[in-house]
């Protein structure tokens, strides 16, 4: 049995925990572990990052703590702010990393503090730590980028498939790192374009359609078919403070109003229009 482990650090913490715990003798693991640190790195030290402002990814930090982030404002003097998955969280980032690039003052706001801590979540990390190594690793049409990938570690090796089934490694039975024509993956990785933009998008990549995903030769008809400000308040900024307002105003209105609220105070920030916004918002 081949447990294909594939995902960035938030969902390979519990890989290293079932690895710590000691796993069946007859579970093999094809383990693409990636870290998403290097790869905004990357992006930083090319020519063309894309990007002004950074909403960091929050769930990522509650595994390995905002720390990671700091490099975004140290080295790059940007904008940026860690943002959970609810809309109010990932409106109230838009509107610090906005407000701090209007104020031309960059630091990391976290707009997720209910579970990013700093330091991240030690156990998860220590377990990271014990059954895995940080490697170079491929990105899908992207190329290697240094320490960007997880492998087994030593102690841990004798699970790896590839090791285990060195037959299924042969050069002639991969397909790793191929575009299928007109698939832009790499685009969508780097921000260059959004996800619906790619020209495979529910065409021959459809998720409701495995047999459709990009790898397949098959075509089938097209079916129907993605910034910055934060809730935490992030301690005493004039941001969080800012925002904690909406906040509470929120508590006593409701998510709608609230949400009402942060898009309009985005707007008048940004100049982004209403009609854009709610575009976003969908
Ligand atoms: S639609 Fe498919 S091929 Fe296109 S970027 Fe998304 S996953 Fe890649």
């Amino acid at each position: 049995m081949v447990f294909f482990a594939a995902g960035f650090e938030t969902t390979t913490a519990p890989v290293a925990a079932m690895l710590a715990e000691g796993v069946p003798h007859n579970l093999s693991l094809l383990l693409s572990g990636r870290l998403t640190w290097p790869a905004v790195a990357m992006l930083l030290n090319s020519d063309t990052p894309g990007f002004d402002c950074l909403i960091a990814p929050g769930h990522v930090g509650t595994v390995m703590g905002p720390e990671e982030w700091e490099f975004v404002v140290q080295e790059h003097n940007l904008p940026a702010a860690m943002a959970g998955f609810t809309p109010e969280s990932l409106l109230a980032a838009m509107y610090s990393v906005l407000r701090q690039h209007l104020e031309e003052r960059p630091f990391l706001d976290n707009c997720y503090p209910e579970v990013v801590r700093p330091g991240g979540n030690p156990a998860a990390r220590r377990m990271l730590d014990t059954t895995l190594r940080v490697v170079d690793a491929n990105w899908r049409g992207v190329g290697v980028i240094p320490a960007s990938g997880y492998a087994l570690a030593p102690d841990y090796a004798h699970l790896d498939v590839r090791a285990r089934f060195p037959d299924y490694t042969d050069t002639a039975r991969k397909r790793a790192g191929q575009m299928p024509p007109g698939c832009d993956c790499a685009k969508v990785v780097l921000g260059r374009i959004y996800p619906n933009e790619c020209r495979l998008y529910g065409r021959a990549c459809h998720p409701a359609i495995p047999s459709a995903r990009a790898w397949s030769p098959m075509r089938v008809p097209a079916a129907s078919g993605g910034a910055a400000a934060c809730a935490s308040g992030g301690g005493t900024s004039a941001t969080g403070i800012y925002v904690k307002q909406f906040i509470h105003t929120g508590e006593r209105n409701g998510p709608e109003e609230t949400i009402t609220m942060i898009f309009s105070a985005i707007s008048a920030l940004s100049g982004v229009n209403s009609i854009q916004l709610a575009k976003i918002q969908k």
